[in-house]
């Protein structure tokens, strides 16, 4: 089932003079895709969380409209309408057993949806086995890791079948290694159930790698969205540019002049646009060793990463200190003095107004 967000906005009142109202959310417009699992990604306060417990019904919407299917949610409690919801702090109950845990959400089940023990227990096992704990369930969650309260969390969240899945940071409590093997449970689980599942995080990299499509967010709007390759490999802003990616894109301050793109002295590449000032972003595989390129860099240090390597060098027109390249690692620099020379790969080089941050986008087809 579809969740179609319409105009969605929450402002949330100032508590006095210098408190001013806060605009969490702002005219959200977006159709999560039914049965696909949905990545909503953004620095810390830009509103996942207020969008996640609007769509569960826990916030109430200041303006706008929520449809589940074609049927408006709006104004629903949040008991009718058929959302689990998975939160970082597992919030499990501590007296009760994993199962006791998991069976809680059916025994508040009233009229033609009550269940008997037996049957609770049943689905409450089915749950257990979905997630892979169904040898834990007699245990208390003092006696668990954290990567299995997450598990028994995310059954409870499960057990009432509901029709859309919310999980608000799910991973940020566990430990790097249960991290990555909770994500691809997450994404077996979603795919199993083929629940429209809305995953909030901070974590680029999480977000790319498990979500069918991504919802890039800030100060409360939506600033992007599409599948993560997509998103990653055609940003329309320089906010995205640099949200997306590890290492980051690398930023200089540049120059469109006669249809060329200048950093500092350098015409580093043919780029058909009207004259001024510009962001430029190249991502780190964007650099190719090239004793004949146009781009020169000052370099510092080679990191040996397996597979590839990483050249670690700077220049005078770059936002941060250090500018890395990512090159396969048989490639070895020809340093000329202190200097490493470049060629770009058009397609990884993004160009941005200096005003805006919009992408300047041209076709370099002649
Ligand atoms: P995120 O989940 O992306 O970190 P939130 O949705 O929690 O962001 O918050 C978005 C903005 O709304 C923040 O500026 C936050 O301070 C504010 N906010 C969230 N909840 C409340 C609230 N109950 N009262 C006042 N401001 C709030
Ligand atoms: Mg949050």
């Amino acid at each position: 089932m579809k969740i179609v967000l319409e105009n969605l906005t929450k402002r949330f009142p100032g508590r006095g003079k210098k408190d001013k109202t806060v605009t969490a959310v702002d005219k959200f417009n977006f159709e999560f895709k039914s049965g696909k699992l949905t990545g909503l990604l953004g620095p810390s306060g830009c509103g996942k969380s207020t969008v996640l417990n609007m769509i569960s019904g826990l916030i109430n919407p200041t303006e706008g409209k929520i449809y589940f299917g074609d049927e408006d949610v709006t104004c629903l409690s949040p008991e009718l309408r058929g959302v689990g919801m998975v939160f970082q702090s597992y919030a499990l109950y501590p007296h009760l057993t994993v199962l006791g845990n998991i069976i809680f959400p059916l025994q508040n089940l009233k009229g033609k949806d009550k269940m008997s023990k037996d049957e609770m227990i049943k689905e409450a096992e089915k749950a257990a086995k979905l997630v892979q704990i169904e040898g834990l369930l007699s245990r208390k969650p003092s006696e668990l890791s954290g990567g299995q309260m997450q598990r028994v969390a995310i059954a409870r969240a499960l057990v009432k079948k509901p029709k859309v899945l919310l999980l608000d940071e799910p991973l940020s409590n566990l430990d790097a290694r249960l991290r990555l093997q909770t994500r691809e449970e997450i994404r077996r689980i979603q795919k199993e159930t083929g629940i429209t599942t809305v995953f909030v995080t901070h974590d680029q990299e999480e977000a790319m790698s498990i979500c069918d499509e991504i919802v890039v967010m800030k100060d409360g709007l939506i600033n992007q969205a599409g599948m993560p390759q997509e998103v990653y490999d055609s940003p329309e802003n320089l906010f995205v540019a640099k949200f997306l990616g590890t290492p980051p894109v690398n930023v200089f301050s540049g120059e469109v002049k006669n249809n060329k793109l200048y950093i500092g002295d350098e015409g580093v590449m043919d780029f058909p646009c009207k004259d001024g000032e510009v962001s430029v972003g190249i991502r780190p595989e964007g650099f190719e060793a090239d004793v004949n390129g146009a781009f020169s860099l000052k370099m510092h240090s080679v990191e040996v990463m397996g597979r590839d390597k990483s050249f670690v060098m700077s220049h005078e027109k770059a936002e941060s200190e250090a500018v890395r390249a990512i090159v396969p690692s048989d490639s070895i620099p020809e340093i000329d003095g202190d200097r490493v020379r470049f060629s770009l790969k058009k397609e990884k080089v993004f160009v941005f107004s200096k005003e805006t941050g919009e992408r300047i986008k041209v076709s370099y087809e002649a």
